[in-house]
């Protein structure tokens, strides 16, 4: 993890959206092939999701990895052991 995960500047962008990254899979509920993969966050925390986009059926959801910078920010302690205290 570098330093840019810790700052990142204000953005300069007039609307925030989350870009989809388009899959090569087929929808097993409806059979659509327009299916993306993108970062949401949601009670279990932040996932990376693979979704159906016309109707909305999960194909996988996975805990982010690294080259997803999902979420963008990260704690300066993230991935350090825990101590029995917590
Ligand atoms: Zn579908």
């Amino acid at each position: 993890m570098g330093v840019e995960r810790m700052f990142f500047p204000r953005p300069e962008e007039e609307r925030i959206f989350v870009s989809r990254t388009p899959v090569e899979a087929t929808c097993p509920k409806c059979g659509s092939t327009n299916v993306a993969r993108y970062p949401v966050a949601n009670f279990i925390g932040p996932r990376m999701v693979t979704k159906c986009q016309d109707c909305f059926h999960h194909l996988a959801v996975e805990v982010p990895a690294d080259d997803d910078h999902w979420p963008p920010w990260r704690a300066p302690t993230w991935g350090w052991s825990g101590t029995r205290a917590g």
